[in-house]
């Protein structure tokens, strides 16, 4: 089965006469749980709930590959879903291995937390897959590729190896790729990580995160990490993201594809320098995006020739929303600098393509452009 089939599939309900295709939010706390607990499927909200496991169940067949079934855990933010593989994989005296341009919150939780409770963190750029000179004696390789703001590639296969060579665990943060642009665990991870508040939802409407796993051992660490921590996702939310989820075919091949024609477009502007983007064939990255991805996602990135300039581009800008994140049907776009938490330049900006028509959008970016010079 092809990929848009086998999603919009997963998200139904099995054909029973009488009942709804799809699952509708399931609002508990406790379950109806007489007698011995293990007998009920559900017994208290912070450990299961139906809604999650239809959500769970959709995006278990998504992450699974040839050859292999995956299994997943929803969680209430990607952060949060970051936060359970390292809660549930390091201890103090144990060495992880993170890109120096991660996604910021991921660093910042690292070395606020787990370093000042003992864990040793080493740090190398995404770009050139240079994290592999850092595994030796390490127990957690945390990946991001494409990585957030600046779209750095690097070989998942290849690092995945070094890192099972030196007894490592990998995870990989998915969430600008989506498991149907990228497999993180046919490509060797342990753990594919996402925010699917993101392109997997796609609507800018809902905090929503996952982590699946091959290993079921794996599974019930990080199944543990989220009842003990209590970091779950709302019924309602688990919903619209389920509900959202069989359109994702549909999003991401829109958007992936205004992406480009966008970035291609930007290329030959003068007003523009540095545009980034796994999909044209001029970047760093492309030879090993095209061998590892199906699309190359909603987002790119450029530099306008300082500050000024990137204000007023958005200031300027119609149809391009004024917002941070990404993945959403509309396009939008920021000024990445005025965070202050990534190594870029004054006039960097962090597009995310919608699915509007994409002449509409280069005619607006064209004319806003314009009122840079
Ligand atoms: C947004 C993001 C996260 C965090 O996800 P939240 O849902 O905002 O908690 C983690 N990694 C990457 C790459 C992201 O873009």
């Amino acid at each position: 089965m092809r990929d848009a089939t086998k999603i919009i599939r997963a998200t139904l309900t099995q054909a029973v006469a009488g009942e709804a295709l799809h699952e509708g939010p399931v609002f508990a706390a406790p379950f109806h749980s007489p007698g011995d607990p293990v007998d009920a499927a559900y017994s208290y909200a912070r450990s299961h709930n139906p809604t999650w496991t239809a959500l769970e169940k959709a995006i278990g067949q998504m992450e699974s590959g040839p050859g292999y079934r995956a299994s997943a855990l929803v969680f209430a933010s990607g952060m949060a879903a970051c936060t359970a593989v390292f809660g549930a994989v390091l201890r103090p005296g144990d060495v992880v291995v993170l890109p120096s341009n991660a996604y910021f919150a991921a660093r910042v939780l690292v070395q606020e937390y787990f370093v000042q409770m003992g864990v040793t963190l080493r740090t190398a750029p995404t770009a050139g897959g240079a994290q592999a000179g850092l595994l030796e004696g390490a127990k957690l390789l945390w990946i991001e590729s494409p990585s957030n703001p600046t779209m750095e590639v690097c070989d998942i296969a290849a690092l995945c190896e070094r890192a099972h060579e030196a007894g490592a665990l990998v995870a990989l943060d998915n969430t600008t790729a989506t498991a149907l642009g990228q497999l993180p665990l046919a490509l060797g991870a342990d753990f594919s990580v996402a925010s699917d508040a993101k392109s997997m939802t796609g609507h800018s409407d809902l905090m929503v995160g996952h982590v699946a796993v091959r290993d079921m051992e794996l599974m019930a660490k990080i199944d543990q990490w989220r009842t003990l921590t209590g970091g779950i996702v709302g019924p309602m939310e688990a919903w619209l993201a389920l509900r959202s989820l069989a359109t994702l075919p549909l999003r991401l091949e829109r958007s992936s594809q205004n992406a480009l024609r966008i970035a291609e477009f930007l290329t030959a502007r003068r007003e523009v320098s540095g545009v980034l983007y796994p999909g044209l064939p001029s970047d760093p990255g492309h030879a090993i995006a095209a061998r590892q991805m199906k699309y190359f996602g909603a987002v790119l990135s450029f530099t306008l020739r300082d500050k000024v300039a990137a204000e007023t581009f958005l200031s300027k800008a119609k149809l391009v929303t004024e917002a941070t994140s990404f993945g959403g049907v509309t396009t939008t776009a920021e000024r990445r600098a005025r965070w202050g938490s990534d190594a870029v330049h004054e006039g960097f900006i962090r597009m995310s393509a919608g699915c509007e028509a994409v002449e509409d959008l280069i005619e607006d970016i064209e004319q806003a452009l314009e009122a840079t010079v």
